[in-house]
């Protein structure tokens, strides 16, 4: 198989593997403890916070570890929200994961005040409905991602954090998608909160961490045993936070080789040899600020749901830019917040690179892409019905 659906989930670095394993076999003490193997667990942990601190560019005390991003989400959302009585007004942009998104909702149906501004045809934030909507005394948070999953957009976050600021609100980004994938410094960027989740760079599903910056007060919204310095209780997932750690480490180790030049290199050859073939082909969101691990491409006529059938067929994994409800296609909210027609929406398929695809899979898959959708045309046009399940 050639996976192109790494804004899904990525496969695990071996290194990684391989780092974590004695936490699940040999040291599986709980940190907590006061024994020696519980003192290896706990050094392990304390390892991986400096780790992912120094992907992050900050502090290993900033770094609160959960069980991925959408607890991480919903934890700043929740702290932020609650901190000032007075301040309960919630900015997000409707391009968010469901991970905000649903909080919001939410928040929205128990009587608080959301504001949810618009993203322009490009997937990008409009800082003047940002200026807008913020409400001195009032805001208490901005949330807006780092990186759009679906399309790979990229912020404008340094604006935003800015506007935020000057307005007396909190900011926190969700960066599940850009962890690792860009060169971010929290130092640089002034962000309150950022969320990320190890599955997304190549550690395991059900880990991931908040960042916190020293700034803040963060109130937990998980309450127990007072692990993570009383900020997530429970027992911690050692072996997932070692091997997140890890995998902090090598993505950092790749940014700083300039690996990610070699992803894009692998990204454009792959859009360059499709618009060849099939010239139609319309890149979704803006294309200058984008990861360069993601490719959301709009096939006119071509519904994504029959192309990912066929391209199953042909070896080639990737998503959709809609979602099957009660058996119909609809367009994903993000390209809806894009102002993206149905029948574009509905012809819109995502594919996205991770560090272990080769050049000659993405060339593969590109002809397989080709070919799959020469194949819709001409039966669509011999007048078959292709079943979108
Ligand atoms: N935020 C974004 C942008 C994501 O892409 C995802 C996962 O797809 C999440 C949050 C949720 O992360 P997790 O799967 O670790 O809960």
């Amino acid at each position: 198989m050639i996976y192109l659906d790494a804004n899904a989930s990525t496969p695990l670095d071996e290194r990684v593997v391989e780092a974590m394993m004695p936490y699940l076999t040999q040291h599986y003490a709980n940190p907590s403890a006061l024994y020696t193997e519980a003192r290896l667990a706990a050094q392990a942990v304390t390892k991986a916070r400096e780790q992912v601190a120094a992907l992050l560019d900050c502090e290993a005390d900033e770094i609160v570890f959960m069980s991925g991003g959408t607890e991480s989400c919903n934890a700043a959302l929740a702290s932020a929200l609650t901190l000032d009585a007075r301040r309960t007004h919630l900015v997000i942009s409707k391009s968010e994961h469901a991970a905000v998104l649903e909080f919001a909702k939410r928040w929205f149906f128990t009587g608080r005040p959301v504001s949810e501004l618009d993203v322009d045809r490009g997937g990008r934030l409009h800082l003047g409905e940002l200026r807008g909507a913020t409400r001195p005394g009032q805001t208490a948070l901005v949330s807006v991602m780092w990186a759009n999953n679906e399309t790979g957009v990229l912020g404008p976050i340094e604006e935003a954090v800015e506007i935020a600021h000057e307005r007396g609100a909190l900011f926190h980004t969700d960066a599940v998608q850009a962890v690792g994938k860009v060169r971010l410094s929290v130092k640089k960027t002034p962000v309150d909160y950022l969320s990320l989740s190890g599955h997304k760079f190549h550690a395991p599903k059900g880990i991931g961490a908040l960042y916190v910056s020293r700034r803040v007060r963060f109130k937990p919204w998980m309450l127990g045993g007072g692990q993570e310095s009383g900020r997530r209780s429970g027992t911690e997932n050692v072996a997932g936070i070692v091997a997140m750690g890890k995998a902090a480490e090598l993505m950092r180790h790749e940014l700083d080789i300039g690996d990610d030049r070699r992803v894009a290199a692998m990204r454009d050859a792959f859009e360059e040899r499709i618009f060849a073939a099939l010239p139609d082909t319309v890149v979704n969101g803006n294309r200058e600020y984008r990861l360069v691990t993601t490719s959301s491409l709009h096939f006119p006529g071509v519904e994504a749901a029959g192309l990912l059938i066929l391209l199953d067929e042909n070896g080639v994994a990737c998503s959709a830019g809609s979602a099957c409800h009660a058996g119909a296609l609809h367009p994903t909210h993000v390209l809806s917040a894009m102002g993206l027609e149905d029948e574009h929406a509905r012809c819109t398929t995502r594919f996205s690179w991770s560090r272990f695809i080769t050049m000659e899979q993405t060339i593969q898959a590109a002809d397989a892409v080709i070919a799959a959708v020469k194949k819709m045309r001409s039966l669509k046009t011999a007048g078959s019905v292709v079943m979108a399940s």
